[in-house]
């Protein structure tokens, strides 16, 4: 079976994306599945949260997107068995200019990947917090879009404009293009807004919606610092029994409807 490839996307930052990339992959590694996260936002914050120092990367998702060298050539092994991660690096900052005159500039990450082994379960591209090259990249190169959506009132605002992006992407870009789900994430159940952002969610998104909802934990913001992913940083806390519960759930979805929960 081909890997199942992933874009962990919305155009907003600080939404959880990160986040949901690293804690999805390592859970879903920690369950026995062969992953790959490929890191294509120039902040390095998923390379840097699997405690790799960016300054000592020496290949990395530049290399592969921009200069065109093999993604075998970048892939490394992490701390975690079973996950293995593309790195970024701050080369990549510049690369939405430098991309701008290449031919087939939004494909270069999907051809890039039809390299990989035939071995894997899953990728799961961490995008970046736009919706330039290096994120129509990602979106071009994924089957489905794992989709983080932040319970503040911000996300109520946006909503529209996510399926407005979405439908766009279809149309321009990936006529292919599925919902695997959405990660509703920094959840807080003493407040309202928390629960009207959720229940707006389901009410757009339906079954899309993925169970159980993250909770806001100070422990999911302090395991990048120490470079862990939280179901190694702190297995017990909420933060990692949710994510571990998260990806449990995604990976039933994904491998029993295969194509049919990947789309629509
Ligand atoms: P993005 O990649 O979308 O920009 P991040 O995953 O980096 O978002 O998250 C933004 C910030 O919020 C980070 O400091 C992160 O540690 C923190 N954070 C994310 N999810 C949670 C959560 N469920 N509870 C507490 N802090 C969180
Ligand atoms: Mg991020």
């Amino acid at each position: 079976m081909p890997a199942i490839v992933l874009a962990v996307a919305n155009q907003k930052g600080g939404v959880g994306k990160t986040t949901t990339a690293i804690s999805v992959a390592t859970a879903l590694a920690q369950l026995g599945r062969r992953v790959l996260l490929v890191d294509i936002d120039p902040q390095a914050n998923a390379t840097s949260g699997l405690g790799i120092d960016r300054r000592e990367v020496e290949v990395s998702i530049y290399d592969v997107v921009v200069l065109g060298r093999p993604l075998v050539e970048a892939r490394r092994p992490t701390l975690v068995p079973n996950l293995d991660l593309v790195p970024s690096d701050i080369a990549l900052a510049g690369s939405e200019i430098e991309l701008v005159g290449m031919a087939r500039r939004e494909h270069r990450l999907g051809y890039a990947l039809e390299g990989l082994e035939a071995d894997d379960d899953y990728v799961l591209i961490d995008a970046p917090p736009s919706l330039g090259l290096l994120t129509v990249n990602a979106v071009v190169a994924a089957g489905a879009l794992l989709i983080p959506i932040q319970c503040e009132f911000y996300a109520l605002e946006g909503l529209g404009l996510l399926t407005h992006t979405i439908a766009l992407l279809r149309r321009e870009l990936n006529p292919d293009l599925g919902i695997a789900g959405i990660v509703m994430t920094q959840f807080d159940g003493r407040l309202a807004l928390s629960h009207q952002v959720v229940h707006e969610v389901r009410r757009r998104f339906g079954d899309k919606l993925l169970t159980p909802l993250i909770p806001r934990n100070v422990r999911l913001s302090e395991a990048p610092s120490h470079g862990l992913p939280i179901t190694i940083y702190d297995p017990g806390c909420r933060g990692a029994i949710a994510y571990r519960e998260l990806a449990f759930n995604l990976d039933q979805r994904l491998r029993d409807g295969a194509a049919g929960a990947a789309t629509g």
